[in-house]
């Protein structure tokens, strides 16, 4: 599938130019969709007013903010995505690496203690609004999931890794009612995709799910931990369930007498003290 979501690059909406000496930006391998909010006022009373002027305007004062007074480079985000539903390319040049299967190294989700790791490497996008108790409109809600589903389809990312801001720092963003709403937005990108999923994978962080090869997210995080409070070496603790952890898995149901399938489901979940 083509990446179909229509997005205004930088260009188009007149950014400046980002800080000397800091472009291109270093492109990045990415594993995540990261959601986030704006955390400003919802409409009526939103900044872009639900139009494509407003979004051009909008796109420039966050980008002026970000530079000013938070002195990055550039626009933190990869990618805005306002109240009309128009989606707006952040930091210079992400839209060309994503429609390559890359992202660039951005500012948006930097890593807390016990949280994911190697959010600045992944797409993120910056949703106008404030979603702490407010319903995204049907407009924005559309345009997130045409996004998404460009995201996960050109840079091989399963919708199973669209995550929150709150998942990799220490943050309210994107709002608890946003937050809430993710399983239904991996839902439905999975369904434009064609892939299928059991109801509980789809969960933001589900205590029944067998953890494997390939699973991400906080679950994932607390397992690496306690392999390391036994003994037994899963590599970073980064909520990635990859080859060291899955051979940590298996060295430790080799230890317990179980068989070693490197799966963690309710044995190993049990004799390691997780449930
Ligand atoms: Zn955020």
């Amino acid at each position: 599938m083509p990446f179909t979501a229509k997005v205004v690059t930088a260009a188009e909406w007149g950014a400046r130019s980002p800080e000397p000496g800091t472009f291109p930006f270093q492109r990045t391998i990415p594993r995540y969709v990261i959601v986030h909010h704006t955390d400003n006022q919802n409409p009526p009373n939103d900044p872009s007013t639900g139009t494509i002027e407003g979004a051009l305007r909008f796109a420039r004062i966050i980008q002026t903010s970000h530079m000013d007074e938070r002195s990055w480079s550039d626009s933190g985000h990869n990618f805005l995505n306002t109240t009309g539903g128009f989606i707006l390319e952040g930091r210079h040049g992400s839209l060309n690496a994503v429609k390559q299967g890359f992202c660039i190294q951005s500012a948006h989700a930097a890593q807390d203690p016990g949280k994911l790791a190697n959010g600045n490497q992944s797409p993120g996008i910056e949703n106008e609004g404030n979603f702490m108790t407010f319903q995204m409109g049907q407009k924005q809600w559309q345009s997130l999931v045409e996004l998404c589903v460009s995201l996960c389809d050109s840079c091989n990312i399963s919708p199973l890794n669209i995550k929150g801001h709150r998942d990799f720092s220490n943050t309210d963003c994107p709002g608890d009612l946003l937050y809430s709403q993710l399983p239904r937005l991996r839902k439905q990108v999975a369904d434009k995709l064609g892939l299928q999923f059991m109801p509980e994978e789809l969960e933001n962080d589900s205590q029944v799910v067998d953890l494997k090869f390939s699973s991400t997210g906080s679950a994932v995080i607390k397992l690496q931990q306690r392999l390391r409070d036994r003994g037994f070496n899963p590599g970073a603790v980064d909520g990635v369930f990859g080859e060291n952890t899955e051979a940590a898995v298996k060295a430790f149901q080799r230890s317990v007498g179980l068989q070693d399938d490197g799966i963690v489901g309710n044995n190993t979940r049990t004799k390691l003290g997780l449930s």
